[in-house]
């Protein structure tokens, strides 16, 4: 594995690449490596013949400072695990060349970017998130994508954008990885005390009480998302939103029909956590 730190010379190596016949896979992270984005690598190396990693903790994207800051970064051991799992370039540009002097353009897609993390991270979060997929998409090149469910409105997000701009990428969508007592692996979950790491699990529980009431035959999304509220509230952690909304335009509906996206955001400690789950709801 190489690791390179410029535009050009990411595109070089995927030139060199294109040209041996090889198909292009690109997983966009922002570092401190975890089960979660190993899974992403292993489906690219799966489904593509030339793997890049991208590592960039995209300034953009952060509405708060404290979180930037605080944001874990260990590229040795991130390139460590990278290659272990044959990842063939790992691109790790700074700010300046992701961001030079007088950078002026964003990317928003309207609407998706308003509910949920949106209602709370403000418009500019997504509209972060949109820029940068933009550009690695454009310095890289990729004929598949490749993005964990774990965040969902980022995953609906990205698969609009590239809808709507005809970006000519492939997006796959990987499951969310998970602790094995549920707890969906994050970065952000190394901050997280002895006894936080335990009240964490109250977004899997919510989550899990929402499911429940929905195969029980409950239809109504805002009484379903107040029965989760309580479920964490009784277990020490007060969401931030739980949210019950039409999978594919993040819009609440009822009665719940189709394929519900159920997402949970929540203040574990200073660590701000997500979770979701989608469920196929019968019609009544
Ligand atoms: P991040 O480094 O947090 O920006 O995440 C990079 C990619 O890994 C994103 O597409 C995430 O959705 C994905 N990801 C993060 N956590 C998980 C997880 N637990 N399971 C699957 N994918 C994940």
């Amino acid at each position: 594995m190489i690791v390179v730190r410029t535009i050009a010379d990411v595109r070089r190596a995927v030139r060199e690449a294109r040209a041996r016949g090889a198909t292009v896979g690109l997983v966009p992270t922002m570092g401190a490596f975890h089960a979660g984005h190993l899974s992403l690598m292993r489906a690219a190396r799966m489904q593509t013949g030339f793997v890049i990693v991208s590592l960039f903790v995209n300034p953009a994207q952060f509405n708060d400072p404290t979180d930037l800051a605080a944001y874990p970064r260990d590229e040795a051991r991130d390139a460590a695990m990278a290659a272990a799992e044959g990842v063939d370039v790992l691109f790790a540009p700074t700010a300046d060349a992701i961001y030079p002097a007088g950078f002026a353009t964003a990317v928003m897609v309207a609407l998706l970017n308003e509910p949920l993390c949106g209602a709370f991270r403000g418009p500019e979060h997504f509209q972060g998130v949109a820029t940068v997929v933009t550009k690695l998409f454009n310095i890289v090149t990729p004929d598949v994508a490749f993005f964990g469910q774990k965040d969902a409105q980022q995953a609906v997000i990205v698969r609009r954008l590239v809808r709507d701009l005809d970006l000519p990428v492939r997006v796959e969508v990987c499951p969310t990885v998970r602790e094995s007592d549920g707890l969906a692996m994050s970065s952000r979950n190394v901050r997280l005390g002895t006894q936080e790491r335990v009240r964490a699990l109250a977004l899997q529980y919510g989550l899990q009480v929402a499911t429940a009431a929905i195969e029980n035959g409950a239809r109504d999304g805002t009484r379903i998302a107040e029965l989760a509220r309580t479920a964490m509230h009784d277990r020490g952690v007060e969401a931030e939103y739980v949210e019950l909304v039409s999978a594919e335009h993040l819009r609440p509906m009822t009665p719940l029909a189709g394929e519900i996206l159920v997402a949970v955001a929540a203040h574990v400690g200073s660590v701000r956590l997500i979770d979701n789950v989608v469920i196929r709801v019968p019609p009544t």
